[in-house]
Formats: structure tokens, C-alpha cells, sequence
């Protein structure tokens, strides 16, 4: 504590140095005594350190940590740092190091020892150090090796060749560009092992072009593998361009991942893939379902299409694709939905058809010039419109009955006591013994049998007694 307390104080003194000025104050506070006091004090206790014990500090200059120079005394520090720092300037490349060389004071390692003699020794040893520049070669935050200043040409070299290496393994593509990527940084203390150019050679060989691949198994091509993987065809080509995809076979191994290069790799070809084209959607409404309920009717199928292309790779991945062509295998079919729009009315039947207009109710009525019991509810709609069954149930009858007033008339038995008559159709879209749901369609209204217009004849039978349908059926 003592000593370091001297350092700052020093410093303070000779530098003004702000830094060490702070935190002298705050040893200051600390001690909650007055600067005036702390300095007399502190000044003494240099002095008495100093020279009482015949210790000198010294003035270091430190590039990146590590001391590199000393002057010999505090009496000719000023001299002395400015000598140092311009042979620093002189002989360090200060531009290409990470830290600019910096001067302080510094307590030299040796002045604990005793011997007056050693410690002039110790000081003189340090001023100037020699030093040496060492290159480290970095990939991303891999440090590939550090090559000693004598070699660092000869591994310079060694990258350039190993580059050109590499560029020609993509002598089938066009526009290859093999950059940058690899760092150089120039560190004055370090602590790695060194390697020999050679040695950064086959690190480079080591490191380079590292992917995964997949084995293909019985049964198995490339398609498995660009589903297992989520690839695209054009990616699959990239990472394997030596051949067609289609001719890997069982036990092949095949790229599934961007090979990772020690160099940035871009590079053009031309190909031909596959590309899915995916399907649309539609919806249509549906009274098989309630509100809110959906179904799928058809199961869309992706087209598909035959692209030739030149791809672009970077670093593995496809950055551009240029189309020359596409020819559509196969057509996309769209999907279809269900989207139930059946209100649920709590009532036992719905109604046989939609948005329709009542124009006779049941009971009696004035028909033809007569007095008339109208045995169902009369529902206008326009020829064609879709007829649906009012419940679940089962065709009894899909046909013409009687005496045919009816028309076409669809029967359906509850099997409940309950049967529903739909009449005067125009066509008839189920068969006896079919089962139907509750909105399934069933017929197309027309104005078929003993009818004055188009219009459905809805008709409930309750144990064979012709009952008002407004009784188990909502008023529309
Ligand atoms: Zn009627």
C-alpha cells in the first residue's frame, strides 16, 4: 500500500497525470486528511524509500502490457521519455499495433533487491528491451497460430498459396472470388506457442471447409434429406455441386450444412432444380357445420416446377438466384375449406332452405278457387336453390309418390317419429337409404308436381300426422 501510494503521489508531482491526480484524491478522502498534509508527508516517505534505502524508481515504456524500455533514473526522466518515446515511434509501427505505447512510472522488478550494484544492472537491462514483433493469424475468434517476425512473410506466403488451393477446387463454377477473412494482428507480448509456416499451412487445411453430412439409408434420396434438414433443392445443389442430387445412392454421404471456409468464398454456376409451388386456399361455406366450426373438404397438393438457374453462393448459401427458365411440372390444387355458417337455433329442424320468403302457412287456405288445408309451410325461392335436409336422418323417398303432387319430392325419416317432406323439386341429389346430416343438401327447388310457382314445399310429420313445422322450427 505504502508503495503505491508513493507511485501515485510521484506521478502527480512530475506528470500532472489526472488520472493518478484523482485517485490520489480519493486516497486522500479516504483517509480524511488534508491534501497539504498527505503530500508533506507522502513526499518525505519518497524521499526516505527513494534514496534512504538507495532505491530509484524508474521510467517504463509498456506497449500492450509489456515493458519494453526503462530510463535509468527519476532525475533524467524527462529527457529520458521523450527519447524513448520517439526511438518507440521510430521503431514500432504504432499504426498497426492494437495499443499505442504508453509511459509511466514504474517500480522495476530487482529494486527489492539489496545490492546497489544488481539494481543498476536490473534497470539498464530493461532500457531499451529488445522486442519483437510476433503475428498472430486469427480466423473469426480462432486464433490459427502466431508466427514469429523473420517468418511471417514466408507464412504470408503460405496463406496466398493455400487461397489459390481453394479457388481452384471451384475451377467448375464461374465469377469465383476467394477473400479476406483470415486476420493478421501484430502483438508485441504473447503468450502463444509459436508455429512455423508450414505449420499455419495445415492449420488452415485442418480448419477449412468443415460440414456435416448424412448418410443416406435403405430407401432413402435426397428428398428425405432436404425434408429432414429443411432445405430447399437450390441449397441442397449448393453444398453439393459435384454431381446430380439424384445420384446419390445409398451409403452416400451428402452435404447438409454451408461448408465453413477460412476464406470468403463466392462463386456462380448454373443448374437446374426443382421448386415447390405452394397451393391455395379457399373456403366455402358449408350447413353441415355450426358457426365457428370448419372443416377441410380437399387436401391441397403443392405443383411443382423445374427452374434452370445460376445460383450465387456465399459462404455456402445461395445469395441470388438468376432464373433462366421455369416450366411448371405439376399445377398446384387448391385446398378447400369448410366454414360452417348453421346457426343453432335450438329448435329439432333447420330451415330447408335460405333467405326465403313464406308465401303459404300451414293450415287452411283459399287455393285453386277452393277452401284448402295446406298440409306444410311454402317457402319462394328461385329455381335451382339448394335444398337442405332440416335434421339427421335417413331418404325414405327421392322420387315421385302418389298421385305425384309433390313433384319431386325428397322424404326423409328422422327416426325420431318425426319425417320431413321437401317438395316440388327440380333434382334430387340423394338416393333412397341414404343417411343425411342436419343442412346437407339434398335437392335443388323447382316447381315440379301441383305447384303455381317455384317454391319449397316443407312438410313435418309427427307419427304420421301432418303437424305446423313452426313448432320445431325457428320463424326465419
Ligand atoms: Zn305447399
Amino acid at each position: 500500500m505504502k508503495r503505491k501510494q508513493l507511485y501515485h503521489l510521484a506521478w502527480d508531482e512530475i506528470e500532472e497525470n489526472r488520472d493518478a491526480e484523482r485517485q490520489y484524491q480519493d486516497n486522500l478522502k479516504r483517509r480524511g486528511k488534508s491534501r497539504l498534509l498527505g503530500t508533506t508527508l507522502l513526499v518525505a516517505a519518497s524521499i526516505l524509500l527513494f534514496f534512504g534505502l538507495g532505491m530509484k524508481p524508474a521510467v517504463a515504456l509498456t506497449v500492450e502490457g509489456e515493458r519494453i524500455a526503462c530510463a535509468k533514473d527519476l532525475e533524467s526522466y524527462s529527457s529520458t521519455l521523450e527519447e524513448l518515446k520517439a526511438e518507440a515511434e521510430e521503431d514500432l509501427d504504432t499504426e498497426l499495433l492494437a495499443e499505442e505505447p504508453t509511459l509511466s512510472l514504474a517500480i522495476v522488478p530487482g529494486f527489492a533487491i539489496d545490492d546497489a550494484g544488481e539494481i543498476q544492472d536490473e534497470i539498464l537491462a530493461c532500457s531499451p528491451v529488445a522486442y519483437e514483433r510476433r503475428y498472430a493469424f486469427w480466423l473469426g475468434e480462432r486464433l490459427l497460430g502466431t508466427i514469429v517476425q523473420d517468418e511471417v512473410e514466408e507464412a504470408r506466403t503460405k496463406v496466398e498459396e493455400y487461397r489459390d488451393v481453394v479457388a481452384k477446387e471451384y475451377g467448375w463454377a464461374s465469377e469465383v472470388t476467394v477473400t479476406g477473412n483470415l486476420r493478421e494482428e501484430i502483438r508485441l507480448s504473447v503468450e502463444d506457442e509459436f508455429i512455423t509456416p508450414d505449420e499455419l499451412y495445415t492449420a488452415l487445411e485442418e480448419t477449412d471447409g468443415v460440414t456435416q453430412s448424412y448418410k443416406l439409408k435403405v430407401g432413402e434420396d435426397y428428398q428425405d434429406v432436404m425434408e429432414y434438414f429443411s432445405l430447399d433443392e437450390a441449397t441442397l445443389i449448393s453444398y453439393n455441386p459435384e454431381k446430380p442430387l439424384s445420384d446419390y445412392k445409398r451409403g452416400d454421404e451428402i452435404v447438409v450444412s454451408a461448408p465453413d471456409r477460412v476464406f470468403d468464398v463466392t462463386y456462380s454456376f448454373r443448374t437446374t432444380y426443382t421448386e415447390t409451388i405452394p397451393f391455395d386456399v379457399t373456403y366455402k361455406n358449408t350447413r353441415t357445420l355450426l358457426v365457428g366450426e370448419e372443416g377441410v373438404r380437399t387436401e391441397g397438393t403443392s405443383g411443382l416446377s423445374e427452374v434452370m438457374a445460376i445460383l450465387t453462393v456465399q459462404n455456402g448459401k445461395v445469395i441470388e438466384k438468376e432464373v433462366l427458365s421455369e416450366t411448371v411440372i405439376r399445377e398446384p390444387v387448391a385446398a378447400v375449406h369448410l366454414k360452417g355458417v348453421r346457426k343453432d337455433t335450438g329448435k329439432m329442424f333447420y330451415h330447408p332452405v335460405d333467405n326465403a320468403r313464406i308465401s303459404s302457412e300451414f293450415g287452411y287456405r283459399t287455393l285453386f278457387g277452393g277452401r284448402d288445408y295446406h298440409t306444410g309451410v311454402d317457402f319462394v325461392v328461385p329455381e335451382g336453390t339448394y335444398v337442405y335436409a332440416a335434421a339427421d336422418g335417413v331418404v325414405k323417398s327421392s322420387g315421385i309418390i302418389g298421385n305425384g303432387a309433390y313433384g319431386k319430392v325428397v322424404v326423409i325419416d328422422h327416426q325420431n317419429g318425426f319425417v320431413t317432406y321437401y317438395a316440388h323439386n327440380s333434382k334430387l341429389l340423394v338416393n333412397v337409404g341414404d343417411r343425411v346430416v342436419k343442412g346437407e343438401a339434398i335437392a335443388l327447388s323447382g316447381n315440379t308436381g301441383r305447384s303455381t310457382g317455384p317454391h319449397c314445399h316443407f312438410e313435418v310429420r309427427k307419427n304420421g300426422v301432418q303437424v305446423n313445422p313452426f313448432l320445431y322450427m325457428a320463424r326465419p
